[in-house]
C-alpha cells in the first residue's frame, strides 16, 4: 500500500510519501520529525480539534463559539456532534470557561472562546490565576 498525505503542522504543507510493507511503515519526504509524527498520527488514529458552538439562553448573543483544546479522536467527532447539538450554556460566559468537563471520554473539556454576556449587559470577568 502506497499513499501521500499533506503535513499540515506548518504552511510549508510538505508531501508526505507513506508506504506499507506488512506491518512497518515508511515514511519520506517530511522535512522534519514532526511531518512524520503527523503522517503516523494520519495512519494510526487521526485527531482533529472540535470547534463549534453552542446556544446560550439569556445572552447578548445567541451562540457561543467553543473549542476542544487538544485533537480528539476524529472518528468520534460526528457523535460527539449530535450530543453538542443538544446542548446551551446560561449567560453570562468567559473565555475560556469549561462547558463540558470531558467530552470526549478520554478528559479533553470544551472551552467557551469568547465572551457573551447577559442580556442584561453585565459581562462575566475572569481573574487571572
Ligand atoms: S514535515 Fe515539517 S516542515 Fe514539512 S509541513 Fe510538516 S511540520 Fe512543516
Amino acid at each position: 500500500m502506497e499513499g501521500h498525505i499533506t503535513c499540515v503542522i506548518c504552511p510549508v504543507g510538505c508531501k508526505v510519501s507513506v508506504r506499507k510493507e506488512g506491518v512497518q511503515y515508511t515514511i519520506e519526504g517530511n522535512r522534519c520529525a514532526r511531518g512524520e509524527e503527523y503522517a503516523r498520527n494520519e495512519l494510526m488514529m487521526p485527531k482533529r480539534i472540535l470547534t463549534t458552538s453552542i446556544g446560550v439562553s439569556n445572552g447578548t448573543l445567541p451562540l457561543v463559539s467553543v473549542k476542544t483544546p487538544r485533537p480528539i479522536d476524529r472518528a468520534r467527532i460526528k457523535e460527539i456532534m449530535k450530543e453538542i447539538k443538544n446542548l446551551s450554556i446560561a449567560a453570562p460566559v468567559a473565555v475560556g470557561d469549561t462547558v463540558v468537563e470531558d467530552i470526549d471520554g478520554e478528559g479533553t473539556p470544551l472551552l467557551a472562546t469568547r465572551a457573551v454576556s447577559c442580556n442584561g449587559g453585565r459581562e462575566k470577568t475572569t481573574l487571572p490565576t
